[in-house]
């Protein structure tokens, strides 16, 4: 039996107690009365509390105290510590809910999750930037009323997720992406997408690497093989015979000058940090300058602009190469008439080496792959040129050696210009 009860009779059993006296020595009714105001009092104080309760109860507070009267303090303070429990539990899930939430926010892979229904219940603001989708609003849709390539509904459809899928984002074509599909809590799934965009852009590059490879070299090895064969099987008199060898040279010169420059890529590639040698900038200008008249035999007009002030720290080798193809470029991809202009400037923040022509100029589109290995926009004109397709890769190499940054700036018919930005500890002589 419960203590309230036990103290209800109790209570009433004293009632009782004292209304049988004043029912027998004063009157039947009196003893009644008092009988019966004992327990209206009773049930006055039961009401009052359990008002307050039922008030409480509606809208529990922890904070102000709960407070009961007699036997009722003990329930209240049991009720209020139990809900101060319940409300401390669960501000620690929450705590521990929030930061789970932070944690797959913090990742840089993108995540969502799916109910049974392939409906979005989650996604962090990687997934949200990757598939375009916000949470917010996108919470409980469909995947595939937001992710709509047809790929990717076919994935979903035939729910084989043995292997992960390579989806090429519809926004923007460059961004390539793997998703994988991992099952959870029975038929919930988790959606991990991970950008690949860089690696398959270095696997494209290697694939092109070595097929350029073999065609740059077959080319030239297909034409002397040919004129071998002409050689061997047919007397030829001695100026064509002089004519075929000297087109056999050329071919050759060919051959040697894109093995000297892939030798020299792979030199730089696996080469330890550059030394400090110091370059002197107004000597190396003057140089170029001369260079650039040479190729140029005087169809252009070359200018040489610095004020002398600042000198490279660096590997010398590597920076001459790197300037003198800029400078070739220039004069190579510039029409006759035209102007090339060779500056350096450097101050406490820095130094900028550039080549300005006011050449052909390059469409927007080829410049972020200019500096891959064999990428050109004209193929036939670059090897007309006597370009081997690897100069500007060897001035990214050269340039990311020495902490620099190569910009590229050109309009079609009107001019490039390749800069290069040092930092500010390569500028010695200030
Ligand atoms: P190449 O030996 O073919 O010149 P590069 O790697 O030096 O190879 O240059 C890659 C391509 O960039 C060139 O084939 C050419 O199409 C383009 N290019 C480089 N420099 C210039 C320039 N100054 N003006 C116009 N096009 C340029």
């Amino acid at each position: 039996m419960s203590e309230q009860l036990i103290r209800a009779l109790l209570l009433a059993l004293l009632t009782a107690l004292i209304a049988l006296p004043v029912g027998y020595f004063v009157a039947q009714w009196a003893g009644w009365s008092v009988f019966c105001a004992g327990l209206a009092l009773q049930m006055v104080f039961h009401f009052r509390n359990f008002a307050r309760l039922e008030r409480w109860s509606k809208a529990p507070v922890v904070d102000g105290n709960l407070e009961g009267e007699g036997s009722w303090d003990g329930i209240f303070g049991r009720l209020y510590r139990h809900e101060k429990d319940l409300r401390e539990q669960i501000a620690k899930r929450d705590k521990e809910i929030a930061m789970l939430i932070e944690a797959g926010q913090a990742l840089t892979d993108g995540v969502v999750l799916l109910d049974q229904n392939n409906h979005i219940l989650f996604c962090n603001t990687t997934a949200e930037t990757q598939l375009a989708l916000v949470i917010r609003t996108d919470r409980g849709q469909p995947i595939v009323n937001l992710v709509r390539q047809p790929e990717f509904v076919h994935y979903l459809q035939e729910a084989d997720f043995s292997r992960p899928l390579t989806l090429r984002s519809d926004r923007s074509e460059d961004r390539v992406l793997s998703i994988y599909m991992i099952p959870y809590a029975g038929d919930r799934r988790l959606m991990q997408i991970k950008d690949v965009t860089q690696t398959d852009r270095l696997d494209r590059m290697r694939r092109d690497f070595v097929a350029n490879v073999s065609h740059e070299l077959r080319t030239p090895l297909t034409v002397l093989a040919g004129f071998l064969e002409t050689l061997q099987e047919i007397e030829l008199d001695r100026d064509e015979r002089q004519r075929y060898l000297g087109m056999m040279s050329e071919q050759s010169t060919r051959m040697e000058m894109i093995v000297q420059d892939l030798l020299t890529l792979s030199s730089i590639e696996s080469a330890p940090p550059p030394q400090n040698d110091i370059v002197d900038m107004a000597n190396l200008i003057d140089k170029l300058r001369r260079d650039a008249e040479g190729l140029s035999h005087g169809r252009h007009t070359i200018i040489a602009e610095t004020d002398g002030r600042g000198d490279l720290s660096g590997a010398e080798p590597e920076l001459v190469s790197a300037f003198g193809n800029l400078v070739a470029n220039a004069v190579r991809y510039t029409p006759p008439g035209g102007t090339v202009r060779i500056s350096w400037h450097a101050n406490a923040q820095g130094a900028e080496f550039a080549v300005q022509d006011s050449g052909i100029g390059i469409d927007p589109k080829h410049i972020p792959r200019l500096t891959e290995r064999f990428y050109r926009v004209d193929r036939g004109r670059s090897r007309d040129a006597g370009g081997t397709g690897l100069g500007l890769a060897i001035v990214k190499h050269s340039l990311s050696r020495h902490q620099a940054q190569l910009e590229i700036k050109s309009t079609p018919g009107v001019g490039s210009r390749f800069a290069a930005h040092f930092p500010a500890n390569r500028i010695v002589g200030l």
